[in-house]
C-alpha cells in the first residue's frame, strides 16, 4: 500500500498508529482500514474482489428434485474382532459372482457392488468402525447403512458396543447380522436380548431393528440379509443426480510401483468420466483411466459406484472429498493453494515458540539469538525503566530486543505482534483482556505479569542463564 501511494512504510505505519492500529511492515490490513488510511493520504481506494475459485467449487449446488434418480445404497460392515466381518464380506461377494463372470477374479479395491433382485448394493470392503470413523473425522459421510455383525456364539462384546455408538453418532441405520448360526453353541436369542440393552430391539420383539441370522460359512441367510438391506435402503429414498460433475470421497489410496498414485473413490453425486479433472484434499488428478472392482476398464462411473482412478498428482488420503472442476489448471491451482495452506499451518505448529521457561534450552540449541520482548505497563515511566533495564541484560549469545512498548492493557494486537515476531510479552501492573488471553493461548504466546520491576528483570536474567524456576 505504501508503494502504491509512493509513501515510505514508516509514514504509513505512523499514520496507522494514529488511527489506533499497531502494524508491522509486512502485516495485512483489512479493506476498511486500508480505505481510511488511503483517504488520510488523499487517495481513494477501489476495491476489487478476487474470486475464490476454491469456494466456488467447494459448495455443492442444490439439485433440482426433477433431476434426481434412485442410487444404490452404500453399506459398511462393523462389529467385534473375529465375529466374521471379513468372512461375511467375502461370502457375499462370492455368492454374487454370476456364472458368466465365474473365473473372473475380483480385485480388492476397497469396495465392491453386488446385484440382488436387479438392484445394486455397494459394500465398503474395509471392515471395522476405525475406517468408518477416520473418514467421518475428515467430514466424509459415505455410509447409508451399517451392518453390525455379532457372532451368535460370542454375543455382544466391547467393539460391538463401540460400533453401535459410532453408527448412532453418524445417524446411520443399523441392520444386525447375527453370524455363525451354524455353530452348535450359537444362541441368537441371547444376542437379541443383549442388544436390547443398547437400544436395538428386534422387530419380532416389537422393536424396529432388523436382525438377520446368517452364516458366512454355510452362506445361510445371506439372501435374506441382502433383501433386508434393500428394504431398509428403500425407506431412505436414496437419490442423486447423475447428470452433473462428480463429487465423492476417496476410500483407499496407495502408491503403486508401476501405475503411480492409485485411489479408489466412491462417486456420491454426478458422474465421473475419464478425462475429468478433480481435486481431492491437497491433491489433484486428471482421470487417466478408471477400473471397476472387477478390474474392468470403465469410461464412466455414476452415483454410489466405486472406481479405481489413475492420474493423481500425489497419493490422496482416505476420507478426502473430491470434486470435479472444469480444467486441469483450476484443479492444480486449488490443490496447490490447499497444500500451501497446510504447509503453513504445519510450519506454524512446528516453529519453536520462545518462552521464558524454555529460553535457556533454545539459546543452547542455537534456536534463539535474540530475545524479543513487548512491554506493556500502566505508566510510560515504568515501561521505559523496564526497557532500559532489560536491554542491559543482553549478552554475547543473546540480545534482548524490546520490539514494542506501550501503556495500557495487553490487547489482541500485542499478541498478534508477539506471535508474528516470536516475542514474549511482559506486563507491568497491567493484565491481558479476555480476547488477548484467548488469542495468546491459541498462538502460544508467553505472557508474564509483574508488579515489581526487579522481579521482571530477575526472571529474564534467570531464564537467560537457565536458572528460572519453572512456572506451574
Ligand atoms: P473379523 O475379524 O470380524 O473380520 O472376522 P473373520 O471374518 O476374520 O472371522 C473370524 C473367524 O470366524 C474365522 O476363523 C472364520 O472362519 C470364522 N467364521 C466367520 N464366519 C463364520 C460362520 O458363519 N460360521 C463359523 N463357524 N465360523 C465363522
Amino acid at each position: 500500500l505504501a508503494e502504491k501511494m509512493k509513501k515510505s512504510p514508516a509514514e504509513v505505519i505512523k499514520k496507522l498508529m494514529m488511527l489506533g492500529v499497531l502494524a508491522t511492515i509486512n502485516q495485512e490490513i483489512d479493506v476498511d482500514t486500508a480505505t481510511i488510511l488511503a483517504q488520510e493520504f488523499g487517495f481513494e481506494v477501489e476495491v476489487k474482489v478476487e474470486q475464490d475459485v476454491e469456494a466456488l467449487f467447494m459448495q455443492e449446488p442444490e439439485d433440482d428434485p426433477a433431476d434426481l434418480q434412485p442410487r444404490p445404497c452404500v453399506v459398511t460392515v462393523m462389529g467385534h474382532v473375529d465375529h466374521g466381518k471379513t468372512s461375511l464380506l467375502d461370502a457375499i461377494r462370492e455368492t454374487n459372482v454370476t456364472a458368466t463372470e465365474a473365473g473372473g477374479i475380483t480385485q480388492h479395491i476397497g469396495a465392491y457392488q453386488v446385484e440382488h433382485n436387479n438392484k445394486k448394493i455397494t459394500f465398503l470392503d474395509t471392515p471395522g468402525h476405525e475406517a468408518f470413523t477416520a473418514m467421518r473425522a475428515r467430514g466424509a459421510k459415505v455410509t447409508d447403512i451399517a451392518i453390525l455383525v455379532v457372532a451368535a456364539d460370542d454375543g455382544v462384546m466391547p467393539q460391538t458396543v463401540e460400533a453401535i455408538n459410532h453408527a448412532k453418532a453418524a445417524g446411520v441405520p443399523i441392520i444386525v447380522a447375527i453370524n455363525k448360526i451354524d455353530r452348535p453353541d450359537a444362541n441368537p436369542d441371547r444376542v437379541k436380548q443383549q442388544l436390547t440393552e443398547y437400544g436395538l430391539v428386534a422387530e419380532e420383539w416389537g422393536g424396529d431393528t432388523v436382525m438377520v441370522p446368517v452364516s458366512a460359512k454355510t452362506r445361510q441367510g445371506l439372501e435374506d440379509l441382502l433383501e433386508m438391506i434393500l428394504l431398509v435402503a428403500e425407506m431412505q429414498e436414496l437419490k442423486a443426480n447423475p447428470d452433473r460433475p462428480a463429487r465423492g470421497t476417496v476410500i483407499e489410496a496407495e502408491l503403486d510401483k508401476g501405475r503411480g498414485p492409485v485411489a479408489t473413490v466412491l462417486v456420491q453425486n454426478g458422474t465421473l468420466s475419464v478425462g475429468d479433472n478433480l481435486v481431492a484434499g491437497t491433491t489433484w488428478a486428471r482421470v487417466r483411466a478408471m477400473m471397476d472392482y472387477k478390474g474392468r476398464r470403465v469410461k464412466k462411473a455414476g452415483p454410489s459406484t466405486p472406481v479405481e482412478v489413475l492420474g493423481f498428482s500425489e497419493v490422496p488420503h482416505a476420507g478426502d472429498q473430491f470434486f470435479v472442476v472444469p480444467d486441469e489448471k483450476t484443479a492444480r491451482q486449488i490443490a496447490e493453494k490447499r497444500a500451501n495452506r497446510k504447509r503453513e499451518e504445519e510450519f506454524k505448529a512446528a516453529m519453536p515458540r520462545v518462552s521464558l521457561d524454555d529460553l535457556f534450552n533454545q539459546i543452547k540449541e542455537g534456536q534463539v539469538k535474540e530475545l524479543r520482548v513487548i512491554i506493556k505497563a500502566d505508566v510510560q515511566g515504568s515501561a521505559e525503566a523496564l526497557k532500559q533495564a532489560l536491554e542491559r541484560l543482553s549478552t554475547e549469545e543473546v540480545k534482548v530486543n524490546i520490539i514494542h512498548q506501550g501503556v495500557g492493557a495487553i490487547t489482541e494486537t500485542d499478541i498478534m505482534l508477539a506471535s508474528a515476531s516470536n516475542a514474549i510479552i511482559i506486563g507491568f501492573n497491567v493484565r491481558p483482556d479476555v480476547n488477548a488471553r484467548r488469542v495468546a493461548e491459541k498462538e502460544k504466546v508467553d505472557i508474564r505479569l509483574y508488579r515489581v520491576i526487579y522481579d521482571a528483570i530477575e526472571d529474564v536474567k534467570a531464564a537467560m542463564s537457565g536458572l528460572l524456576e519453572p512456572e506451574y
